[in-house]
């Protein structure tokens, strides 16, 4: 038997008696005759004493760190307690011990707070894994999924399997392709979602469907995306909007009470996504502070009069103009707000500049722009933005898209420096119905400027009193018109997000089910007859017998668990990530194949120009 307990399991209850521990050295201490040894494994560590008898031996068998070790003796009440470890009260007196395995001088340190650099970690990362922040991260994403497996078996769900070697899926981002061999020149897809399975095994009468699946797109990998990453994908028949919402939070509710013993509201508020837009200035909107995006003027539609010609031109030919009030800024220094305006330039926000009004204590209000704004209009600016005496006024000016963007932006900002945004409030909403279709200036259908494409993905059905919209209208978008003038641009779908704190956890719709429905948004995103039937024949076929109505939703499993765990980046959640670059460092991958191997798979590589 290697071990009788665990490093973390020994307490003062368990004095005396005569255990064997098996684990990693993490710290040797020498103090004269004595070693302190640190024994890790994954439920913590114990410290191991070598009294002088013993210590001969070891000085003939030296350990060094990450030796992997066997130690027998008595367990012994400490004289010198440490309160910051459960296993800090006693220590193991060792009689006899076994090196079972030598380990080389690993490159960084394996303990809580390491010296590794990511390069160096990812490279190691089974070393990596071995540290307790890591280990922590993973067994609480086995908790989360665990809960969501408990609480969906409970609702009657069946997790079934779908393929990965399958046809190109429509989530929007581009295909990893798989080479067939036995089918010289054809290469399947791997799946970016098991959307169409799921709607399959809806027509099959599976009416309750869950899997926690691997995902897989090849989006280029900024803002802390993974090419594999995992999904909680579910789907049910006979339910609307009404059902799925209360379903799934149910599940996060169940989750967040299991793994963290939180109790989310129940149930969660609802918002628009057009209440989101303008209030939030996105999609996602973090509700564990308030800091209203203030719309003085949208598409150059006034709303707050103090804008009327002011005589700066910044203001007056702006599209848009937003404001928000920052609680308590008066008194930023000018420093403060120069580095604020150097932030809203910076090219990732990319706006030219940034208005302040100061509402200083005393009731005066003392604004960057004084020429253009008269006391007057000051007066009235403040009281569109119900801002009090104490509070700064941001404000940006420009094109409506940026300008919302932006403001969406710093209002984040501001939070993060004000300490809004505790990672240990959690605040939970749906933001529904979505608009279907999204004006895509890049890609254009003949006769058309710019095209429409999904939103959510081609299956989301309109909501029923907007079908007529789609149908009898064409996606063409004329000429010398605006895409925002287009009927199209007003059909809103039953489509759904779960939010948590400012991130979108999870998103789904109700899906058509009717055959022609089917055709018809197929036509509005300019797909042929032809194209349609050769990309999506077989669900086309299928609803042909029989297609229950359904819905359903997909959470990103990585994503809740970084959430669940306080951190900002998914990548500490997953054993075996990526790199930036989409590599995997420690295995060396993508690497080439070699000339037999390609052969085989009837592959010739092209010459492109960046390798000459
Ligand atoms: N398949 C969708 C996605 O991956 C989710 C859904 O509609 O259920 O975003």
């Amino acid at each position: 038997m290697y071990r009788t307990h665990t490093c973390g399991e020994l307490r003062l209850s368990d004095t005396g008696k005569k255990v064997r521990l098996a684990g990693w050295v993490q710290r040797i201490r020498k103090f004269g005759k004595m070693t302190f040894v640190d024994l890790r494994d994954r439920y913590g560590i114990t410290q191991l004493v070598f009294a002088e008898a013993i210590n001969q031996r070891l000085d003939q068998h030296p350990l060094n760190r990450e030796y992997v070790i066997q130690a027998e003796g008595r367990v012994v009440e400490r004289s010198n307690k440490n309160p910051h470890l459960p296993t800090g009260d006693i220590e193991l007196l060792v009689e006899q011990f076994e090196v079972l395995n030598e380990a080389k001088t690993p490159p960084f340190t394996i303990e809580e707070e390491t010296d590794g650099g990511d390069d160096l970690r990812m490279k190691y990362r089974f070393l990596d894994l071995r540290r307790p922040p890591l280990q922590r991260n993973l067994w609480l994403r086995y908790q989360v999924a665990r809960a969501v497996r408990e609480y969906l078996d409970e609702q009657g769900f069946m997790d079934i399997e779908t393929p990965f070697l399958i046809k190109s899926t429509p989530e929007g981002a581009r295909d990893f392709v798989v080479p067939s061999r036995m089918n010289p020149h054809q290469f399947y897809a791997l799946p970016q979602s098991p959307q169409t399975f799921k709607q399959l095994l809806m027509v099959s009468g599976f009416d309750r469907y869950y899997q926690i699946v691997r995902c897989f797109r090849d989006e280029d990998l900024r803002a802390d995306r993974q090419p594999e990453f995992t999904q909680i994908d579910c789907e049910m028949s006979f339910v609307e909007q009404e059902d799925v919402l209360h379903i799934f939070e149910g599940m996060m509710r169940h989750v967040f009470r299991r793994v963290k013993g939180i109790d989310l509201p129940n149930p969660f508020p609802r918002m628009s996504w057009e209440e989101a837009m303008w209030n939030y200035g996105n999609d996602k909107p973090d509700l564990r502070f308030e800091m209203l995006l203030q719309n003085l003027k949208v598409r150059h539609k006034l709303y707050c009069e103090a804008l009327h010609q002011t005589g700066f031109g910044v203001l007056d030919q702006a599209e848009t103009v937003m404001a928000i009030v920052v609680p308590g800024a008066a008194t930023y220094t000018r420093k403060q707000v120069d580095e604020l305006t150097e932030w809203v330039k910076r090219p990732q926000i990319g706006m030219q500049g940034l208005l302040y009004v100061r509402c200083l204590a005393d009731g005066s209000l003392k604004s960057s722009a004084d020429k253009y704004f008269t006391p007057d209009r000051l007066a009235q600016l403040q009281q569109f933005c119900q801002a009090h005496p104490g509070d700064l006024i941001l404000i940006l000016a420009g094109k409506e898209d940026k300008t919302r963007k932006a403001a969406a932006e710093l209002r984040l900002e501001m939070g993060n420096r004000l300490g809004l945004r505790s990672k240990e409030e959690f605040k939970p909403l749906w933001v529904i119905d979505f608009p279907l279709f999204e004006y895509s200036e890049e890609e254009s259908l003949p006769g058309s400027v710019g095209r429409w494409v999904a939103r959510h993905h081609p299956f989301t059905a309109p909501k029923p009193e907007h079908i007529a919209q789609m149908v009898e209208n064409s996606p063409l978008i004329l000429p010398g018109t605006d895409y925002q003038d287009h009927p199209y641009a007003k059909i809103k779908a039953n489509a759904y997000d779960m939010v948590i704190n400012g991130q979108e956890i999870g998103g789904g719709s109700i899906r058509i089910y009717q055959r022609d429905l089917q055709e018809k948004m197929f036509t509005a995103l300019g797909l042929s007859a032809e194209e349609a039937r050769q990309k999506f024949g077989f669900l086309l076929g299928a609803f042909e017998y029989g297609a229950p109505p359904h819905g359903g939703i997909a959470f990103g499993f990585d994503r809740l668990c970084a959430i669940l765990g306080g951190s900002d980046t998914i990548r500490d959640f997953i054993a075996f990530p990526k790199n930036n670059a989409g590599r995997d460092v420690m295995l060396d991958a993508p690497s080439p194949l070699d000339e037999a191997q390609l052969k085989e798979l009837h592959i010739c590589l092209r010459k492109d120009q960046h390798e000459n």
